[in-house]
C-alpha cells in the first residue's frame, strides 16, 4: 500500500475537486482509506460521501470498484467525475463497449470502475478484478445490504466474499441512512468493525425544529403560514389533504399551490418550476414532492401529519434551510398516526416486524420528548448529541415532566372496564365522573373506575392518551374506540414508567377540537367546511346539519390504508 502525504491529498482536493477544504467528517474517512482501515461513512445527502472514496481512488495506485445500486446513479457520477478529469466508467447492460472497460481496467487506465452487485459477484467479474490493479472498494448506498434497511438488495449480501477475496484492498462503505439496528448489520455484513464507523454532518443547526399536536391541521397551517416569510413546503398526508390545506392558506392571502402523483405531469412540472421561482410561495404536496428540487431558500417545512420514519423526517425538513439562513421544521402530530401506523403493523412480514417497530417507537420518541428534538435526531444518527441545541420548541420552553404512571394505569383500566371500544371522550367522562347519558345507559356510572380522576388532573389526560397511543399501549379499532395495545400490560402491572410533558394550559382547547375529529379523517375537515357553509345559507345552527349520526357514518367508513 502506498503512502500519500497529506500534502497530496490537500493537492488533489484543490487542484482536481475546486474545494478549499475538506467538509464535516471527509478528511477522518480519506485518512482511514488512505491508511488501509474498513471503514463505514454515514452522512447525510449532500454531505459530499462521493469525494470520499473519488479522493484516494486518485491518491491511490489502481484502480477503484464502486459497488452502486443504479445504472442511473452510476452514470451520473461518471459525467461529474469526467468534468474534473477523473478517469471513470461503468459496466452494466447500459453501456455499449464492456469488453473495451474490462481492457481498460487490466491496462491501469481507470481511476475508477462503476458496477451493480449483481455483476460485481459473479465470477466473471472477480476473475477480471484478479487481473487488475486495485486501489480500494467502495460499496455506495450500503444500507441496501440490510434487509433491516429500506432498500434491500440481497446481491448486496454477496459482496463479502469477493471483498474477502482481496484482503489487502481497503473497504469503504458509504450510506445517508441507518438506523442503529441497519448500521450494525451493514458493518458485520461487510466485515467492517465498529471503530470503523465514522458519522457525521447530521445536524442542520439552522433548521428550528418544533413538534405540536395536530387539531384542525389546515387551520394550524394557516396560523403558521402567517407568522412566517418565505417559501415553505407542507407536507400532507394524502392527496386530498393537499388540495384542502392549500384552501386554508389560500384564505391567508399567501400565494400557494398543491402537488401530487394524483395530477398531470404537466401541472407538477408547472407549479414545481414556479414554486423553485418563487420567494414566498407555500407548495402543499405529499412526499413525491422535493426529490430533485434544488431550491437553497425554503425557509420552512410543514409536517401536517406524521412522517414514515426518523429519516423520512430528517430527509423532509432538510429540505428547509440549505442557504444556511434560519428557517423552521414544523410537525403536527396525532394520535391517529400512530393508530394507523401501529394497525399496518398486522399486515407486515414476520421478519420484518421488529425494525417497523422500532421504526414507529423512534418516532414516539421524537414527538412526545420532553428534551432537546435535535438531540433524538443526532442520536438516532449515531452522531453524539447535544443535551441542548437551544434552536427547538422544548430548548425554547422546557416543559416540565410529570410523572402519570398512576393516571395511566387509571386510564387503560378505564379502556378496559368500558369495553374497549369507546373514543376518548366518553373514557374522559367516565374517568371524571362526569354526568352524561350515553355514560348512565351504558352503566358506566357504576364502574369502579368511575370519577377516579380528579378535575385538577383532567387536563393531563389527552396528552397522556396521545402518548400511550403514540408508544403502542392504546390502540384505536376498526369503529375509532380504544383498546389497549400489545405493550399496557406492563403499565397496568406497574413495571413500565409514564411520564408525560406538562401540556401548557391554554392547550387544552386544542385537543378538544381534535376530538371532534374522532380517527383525523380528512374528510371530516372537509364536510365541517361544507356544513359551515350550508348552515349559513341555510341561516340555522351548523349542528342541524351536521350532527352525531354524520360523525358515527363517518367513524365506520374510513378510508384504506
Ligand atoms: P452525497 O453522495 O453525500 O449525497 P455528493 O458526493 O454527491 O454527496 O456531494 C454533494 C455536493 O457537495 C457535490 O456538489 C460536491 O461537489 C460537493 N462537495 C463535496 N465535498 C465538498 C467540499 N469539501 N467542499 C465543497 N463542496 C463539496
Ligand atoms: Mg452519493
Ligand atoms: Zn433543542
Amino acid at each position: 500500500m502506498s503512502r500519500v502525504a497529506a500534502a497530496d491529498v490537500h493537492d488533489i482536493l484543490r487542484r482536481t475537486f475546486g474545494f478549499s477544504g475538506f467538509r464535516g467528517q471527509q478528511e477522518a474517512v480519506v485518512t482511514r482509506v488512505l491508511a488501509g482501515l474498513p471503514t463505514l461513512a454515514l452522512m447525510p445527502t449532500g454531505a459530499g460521501k462521493s469525494l470520499c472514496y473519488q479522493l484516494p481512488a486518485l491518491a491511490l495506485d489502481g484502480t477503484a470498484i464502486v459497488i452502486s445500486p443504479l445504472i442511473a446513479l452510476m452514470h451520473d457520477q461518471i459525467r461529474a467525475a469526467d468534468a474534473l478529469g477523473i478517469r471513470a466508467a461503468s459496466m452494466t447492460s447500459a453501456d455499449a463497449d464492456n469488453a473495451a472497460t474490462a481492457e481498460a481496467l487490466r491496462a491501469g487506465e481507470l481511476d475508477l470502475l462503476y458496477v451493480a452487485p449483481e455483476r460485481a459477484t459473479t465470477p466473471g467479474f472477480e476473475a477480471l478484478l484478479a487481473q487488475a490493479r486495485l486501489s480500494l472498494f467502495a460499496i455506495d448506498e450500503a444500507h441496501c445490504v440490510s434487509e433491516w434497511g429500506h432498500d434491500f438488495r440481497p446481491d448486496y449480501r454477496m459482496l463479502r466474499p469477493v471483498l474477502d477475496r482481496f484482503p489487502d484492498i481497503p473497504r469503504l462503505a458509504l450510506t445517508a441512512t441507518a438506523d442503529e439496528v441497519t448500521r450494525s448489520d451493514v458493518l458485520r455484513q461487510l466485515g467492517i468493525p465498529e471503530d470503523g464507523l465514522i458519522v457525521a454532518g447530521f445536524d442542520r443547526p439552522n433548521i428550528r425544529y418544533a413538534i405540536h399536536p395536530r387539531g384542525n391541521a389546515g387551520q394550524q397551517v394557516a396560523d403558521f403560514v402567517k407568522r412566517t416569510s418565505g417559501a415553505g413546503i407542507v407536507y400532507a398526508t394524502s392527496r386530498a389533504a393537499t388540495e384542502q390545506i392549500a384552501q386554508h392558506i389560500a384564505k391567508t392571502g399567501r400565494p400557494t399551490s398543491f402537488y401530487h402523483a394524483g395530477l398531470p405531469p404537466e401541472r407538477r412540472s408547472a407549479v414545481q418550476a414556479q414554486f423553485v421561482g418563487s420567494e414566498d410561495m407555500v407548495m402543499v404536496a405529499t412526499i413525491a414532492f422535493g426529490m430533485g428540487i434544488d431550491k437553497p431558500d425554503v425557509r420552512f417545512v410543514v409536517h401536517a401529519g406524521l412522517p414514515k420514519s426518523i429519516e423520512a423526517y430528517y430527509q423532509e425538513t432538510g429540505r428547509a434551510g440549505r442557504d444556511g439562513d434560519p428557517a423552521e421544521a414544523a410537525l403536527l402530530w396525532s394520535p391517529n398516526d400512530f393508530a394507523r401506523a401501529r394497525q399496518r403493523l398486522s399486515e407486515v412480514e414476520e421478519h420484518r416486524l421488529a425494525s417497523e417497530r422500532a421504526r414507529l417507537d423512534a418516532l414516539a420518541g421524537l414527538v412526545e420528548t420532553p428534551g432537546c428534538r435535535r438531540a433524538i435526531l443526532l442520536k438516532h444518527f449515531g452522531e453524539d448529541p447535544p443535551l441542548a441545541c437551544g434552536n427547538c420548541d422544548n430548548c425554547d420552553n422546557p416543559p416540565k415532566v410529570v410523572d402519570t404512571t398512576e393516571l395511566a394505569r387509571k386510564l387503560l383500566s378505564a379502556v378496559y372496564r368500558t369495553g374497549q371500544s369507546f373514543g376518548m371522550g366518553h373514557v374522559e367522562k367516565v374517568l371524571l365522573g362526569r354526568e352524561d347519558d350515553r355514560v348512565r345507559q351504558r352503566g358506566h356510572d357504576s364502574l369502579s373506575v368511575y370519577g377516579i380522576v380528579g378535575e385538577d388532573e383532567a387536563p393531563l389526560l389527552r396528552p397522556l392518551m396521545r402518548s400511550l397511543t403514540a408508544h403502542g399501549m392504546l390502540v384505536t379499532t376498526e369503529h375509532g374506540g380504544l383498546a389497549l395495545g400489545p405493550s399496557a400490560r406492563a403499565v397496568l402491572k406497574g413495571e413500565r414508567p409514564v411520564a408525560i410533558a406538562e401540556p401548557p394550559a391554554k392547550k387544552r382547547r386544542k385537543a378538544r377540537t381534535q376530538a371532534a375529529n374522532p380517527i383525523g379523517d380528512p374528510l371530516f375537515d372537509a364536510l365541517r367546511a361544507k356544513r359551515k357553509e350550508l348552515a349559513s345559507e341555510r341561516g340555522v345552527p351548523a349542528y342541524v346539519i351536521f350532527h352525531d349520526s354524520v360523525l358515527r357514518d363517518m367513524a365506520t367508513h374510513r378510508p384504506e390504508t
